[in-house]
């Protein structure tokens, strides 16, 4: 035995991060009778959606269907404004949630974790913040999220700009005044897609500096109504078990057919249906075979590049928003209203980085290799250090020397998307390989349930451990291997290839499985002898 008692630790299980995630994590666990403490790096509680705050951020995914599902009462005392909610009403709504669970005396906000350490013989994990305090736990959870560092372009100059200069996942919380200004705007992915309409009416100008076109298509958005909300909240058990079961977590209905199903003339009249289908129904209402039929798929992009063309006004502006080199869906489209309609307005100016990239930032502006522009405010809409950024920047040391940050280096290896091997006791809900291409806090529900009931199992059987195999390791990343090539997001200059930052090495970094192989796959770690060969009642048993 090791000469651990329960007084080493502060606390049973160390939740870090007050995101979606987090706050369902610190949930549960103090709802299992855990002893719990939340770190978050923010002053306030809401991940993603506190620092993610500029405008017309909003939920791609329905309200309602992204929210959490775990109370029917929490339903019915929250009421959405919007089928697809902004920013600031997702963290009155997390605040709210935090509140109504009594989570908030045990979130600590402010404090950035800068090491957790593993101490094998006592079996505990020892966390340090910025601000010096130390935590030792039994039991870590890291939600630290897949999108949560901003990544800036590695572009000369970025410090010498004069102006203001922002990133759209870093943004400030006294509102910024775009009124009158000269902006620029790099990146089109949905952060940058959903901010130039934002601005584009009040601004002097702003450019839009765009390297790869994308299939963008309508939101669709509309306010939530009463009947709406009564519907749900009768069909309460319906919807759960849609949302809980779904391979997507959407409440979309399928189509109900493959293509070959329809005529020429019918699948053009079927896209304008999918065309003015809500958010994500773009590809969970779409044909069967949309993801897998490239004949098709080509057709339906044909069908996007004319609507493209029918909006924009100006026709040379209008074939550089077409994407040429991948297919509807291989990059995560943006879902946004009045995208393409805002190159129309007299301040909106597409600038294409493939024509002309940009040489440098400098004290006034951006130059490209075909002009100088003057700015007052640059918004780099640059995406993230998708999946493994956050977790191999926070010194995490496991067993047996595992120096995660190195060990990832040529890319991540772990089982379920939020456990890895010689990781004990630590787990990372929505980690690399934790999100599989559908409504991601459903997708994290399921793993933090399961994460859940593996210590409420180890507290049950009077496990100390739980360390996945080189065995289950082994299978699952052998699972994403294979699939990968096969994924609907199959883009290999995508964030999901970690594409978007340089030296990152390119491999696949979500499920390609998706739902069904990640319940597939925790069904056979906890129903075979595999789940007893992950725990240990003393840490040397687990690793003999
Ligand atoms: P993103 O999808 O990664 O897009 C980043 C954009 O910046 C791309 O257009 C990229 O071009 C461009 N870029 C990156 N580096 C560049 C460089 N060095 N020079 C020029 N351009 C560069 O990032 P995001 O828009 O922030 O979205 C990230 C994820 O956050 C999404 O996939 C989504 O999951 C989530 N999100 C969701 C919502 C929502 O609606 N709920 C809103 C925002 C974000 P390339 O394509 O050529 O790399």
């Amino acid at each position: 035995m090791t000469g651990r008692t329960d007084n080493d630790v502060d606390v049973e299980v160390l939740v870090i991060g007050a995101g979606v995630v987090g706050i369902y994590a610190l949930y549960r666990a103090l709802d299992a009778g855990f002893t719990a403490r939340t770190l978050e790096a923010g002053d306030g509680v809401g991940g993603v959606w506190y620092f993610n705050r500029y405008p017309q951020a909003r939920f791609d995914s329905e309200s309602y269907t992204y929210a959490y599902i775990f109370s029917k009462d929490l339903f019915d005392e929250w009421r959405w404004t919007e089928e697809f909610a902004t920013q600031p009403e997702i963290e009155s709504y997390l605040n709210f949630v935090v509140d109504r669970f009594d989570l908030r005396e045990h979130i600590h906000t402010g404090q950035r974790v800068t090491s957790a350490e593993y101490d094998e013989p006592a079996n505990v994990w020892t966390v340090t913040t910025a601000r010096g305090d130390v935590v030792r736990a039994r039991w870590i959870i890291s939600a630290t999220g897949g999108l949560s560092v901003p990544h800036y372009p590695e572009i000369d100059g970025l410090d010498d700009f004069d102006g203001l200069a922002y990133h759209t996942g870093d943004w400030p919380h006294t509102p910024v005044d775009f009124t009158g200004k000269r902006v620029a705007i790099i990146g089109n992915g949905p952060s940058g897609a959903q901010l130039l309409p934002a601005i584009v009416d009040i601004v002097a100008s702003v450019d839009l500096y765009q390297r790869t076109p994308t299939w963008t298509t309508p939101l669709n958005n509309a306010p939530l109504t009463d009947e709406r909300h009564q519907w749900l909240s009768e069909n309460w058990d319906t919807v759960v078990t849609t949302l809980t079961t779904s391979p997507s977590g959407f409440l979309h209905a399928p189509a109900g057919k493959f293509s070959t199903a329809d005529t020429a003339e019918q699948r053009q009249a079927f896209f304008e249906t999918i065309w003015r289908a809500p958010g994500f129904g773009k590809l969970t209402m779409n044909y069967y075979d949309m993801t897998t039929n490239r004949e098709l798929n080509l057709e339906f992009c044909e069908f996007l590049a004319g609507k493209i063309r029918g909006i924009v006004e100006d026709p040379v502006t209008a074939e550089r928003l077409i994407p040429t080199d991948h297919l509807f869906g291989a990059k995560r489209p943006p879902f946004v209203a009045n995208y393409f309609e805002s190159f129309n307005k007299p301040a909106a100016s597409l600038i294409s980085l493939r024509e002309t990239p940009i040489v440098r930032v400098d004290a006034t502006g951006i130059e490209t290799t075909e002009t100088h522009r003057d700015y007052d405010i640059i918004v780099y809409a640059t995406g993230f250090d998708f999946g493994t950024g956050a977790l191999t920047r926070m010194g995490v040391q496991g067993r047996a020397g595992l120096d995660l940050s190195k060990d990832w280096e040529d890319g991540p290896a772990d089982f379920g998307g939020f456990s890895a091997h010689r990781l004990p006791n630590f787990f990372f809900p929505g980690g690399p390989h934790g999100a599989g291409g559908g409504n991601y806090p459903r997708y994290s529900q399921d793993q933090v349930d399961w994460i859940l009931s593996t210590l409420i199992h180890a507290r049950e059987h009077g496990f100390d451990v739980f360390e996945p195999t080189q065995d289950h390791q082994d299978a699952w990343m052998s699972m994403i291997e294979t699939l990968a090539p096969k994924s609907i997001f199959s883009a290999e200059h995508s964030h999901y290839y970690g594409a978007n930052v340089q030296g990152k090495p390119r491999k696949f970094l979500l499920n390609p499985g998706g739902r069904p192989k990640l319940h597939e796959m925790l069904g056979e770690m906890s129903s075979t002898e595999n789940y007893t060969g992950a725990f240990g009642k003393v840490v040397n048993d687990v690793h003999a």
